[in-house]
């Protein structure tokens, strides 16, 4: 009797550990950045960024809910096949899911995140990150740390904020606008540790490697708390 209580007062405290965190997010509604040209899409509770090139775009991230976020750039206009490049902060499920639709574009992310899908670090025991199956090896760049990619008139630099995931990344594009994906949230102004975080350590080192980056660029936008400036 004592064990079977015991298990389901386990079962309860998991079970908020994974749910509490997003009480407490707070991304960006769905359309244009004020005093920018980028679109953002909110899903569930978090956002996909879309940075026009021309007729074309970057993506910085790929959500969580594939139908939502097709629905909504269908009401925008917005061609999935018009992707030339998705730009992945890390692979936890809520920021691969749409992959999926942008059937044309490179896809890129850390060289260090490899080890999350490739099946040799577990995400939790017993779960492994994957990318939605359309994404051939052939369609993923694996990206050093630093390293710049100029695709469609943009420059997209990678750098590396491990710890919410063993090769999590974050992108300057341009040198103004700066996405950390969940190398931080943001509590009352301030950038802190994000949950379900692997290496806390490495986490707290990354966020003073963001802090250091943050006078350089005009927006920083999280992933899931909105923007920081
Ligand atoms: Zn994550």
């Amino acid at each position: 009797m004592y064990i079977f209580a015991g298990i389901i007062i386990l079962v309860v405290i998991i079970a908020l550990a994974e749910i509490l965190p997003m009480c407490f997010m707070h991304p960006l509604a769905s359309g244009k950045v004020e005093g920018t040209d980028i679109i953002t899409l909110k899903n569930r509770n978090n956002n996909l960024f879309l940075i026009p090139s021309g007729e074309n775009w970057i993506v910085i991230d790929a959500g969580s809910d594939v139908r939502e976020i097709k629905l909504q750039m269908e009401r925008l206009s917005i061609d999935a096949k018009k992707v030339l490049g998705v730009f992945l902060t890390h692979t936890d499920y809520d920021h691969v899911a749409a992959v999926s639709l942008f059937s044309n574009a490179v896809i890129y992310m850390s060289e260090l995140e490899k080890q999350m899908i490739d099946g040799s670090t577990y995400r939790q025991p017993m779960k492994k990150n994957k990318l939605p199956e359309t994404c051939g090896a052939d369609r993923i760049v694996y990206l050093p740390d630093n390293e710049v990619v100029h695709l469609g008139g943009h420059s997209v630099r990678i750098l590396y904020v491990p710890g919410h995931t063993k090769g999590s990344a974050m992108y300057a594009v341009d040198g103004n606008y700066l996405f950390t994906g969940d190398a931080c949230r943001i509590s009352r102004g301030e950038i802190k540790v994000h949950p379900y975080t692997m290496n806390r350590r490495q986490a707290r080192e990354s966020i003073v490697k963001i802090k250091k980056e943050l006078g350089r660029y005009e927006k920083v936008f999280t992933a899931h708390y909105g923007q920081l400036q």
